[in-house]
């Protein structure tokens, strides 16, 4: 996953700015919880601006429910309320997936839990760029290493 579809998901990992997690997981997972970023392993989570899409998907659901069911009385059809609901229903988490897999940016979690409480090592390069990070007991620094020789390389 990359290129366009990679920067139109909205799925960059603000720690190491690879994919963050698969299109299902961007398409379902809650605001309120934080994940592990599934290139690097660090806390992200989706940007809380994201409720207000939730709000977007149940205005076009309510919006396209109550028009099938004025066309449906005006054309005197079987249609019924059943119907109109899974209508409504089927919208809803079609519109809520979409925006939030398109408009909802992944951010990320304040406090370094994955890793907290390690202590500070060299370990394989969680961006991929380098052999080796250095962890320095709190978060990855920018300290890196390839065949032996250190040089400087910020994770973000
Ligand atoms: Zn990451």
């Amino acid at each position: 996953m990359g290129g366009v579809w990679g920067s139109m998901m909205n799925n960059k990992c603000p720690h190491c700015d690879g994919a963050a997690m698969g299109v299902l997981q961007k398409a379902t997972r809650g605001f309120w919880k934080n994940y592990e970023c599934d290139s690097c392993g660090r806390m992200v989570r989706l940007a809380r601006s994201g409720i207000a899409w939730r709000v977007v998907a149940l205005v076009v659901a309510l919006v396209v429910a109550i028009g099938s069911s004025e066309a449906a009385m005006a054309a005197d059809s079987a249609m019924d309320d059943t119907t109109n609901f899974l209508l409504f229903v089927v919208t809803f988490i079609v519109v809520a997936a979409a925006t939030q897999i398109l408009f909802v940016p992944v951010v990320a979690v304040d406090a370094p839990v994955s890793q907290g409480g390690q202590p500070a090592a060299w370990h394989p390069d969680p961006t991929g760029r380098h052999e080796l990070r250095y962890w320095n007991g709190f978060e990855w620094s920018e300290t890196v290493s390839d065949g032996g020789v250190e040089s400087q390389d910020p994770v973000t």
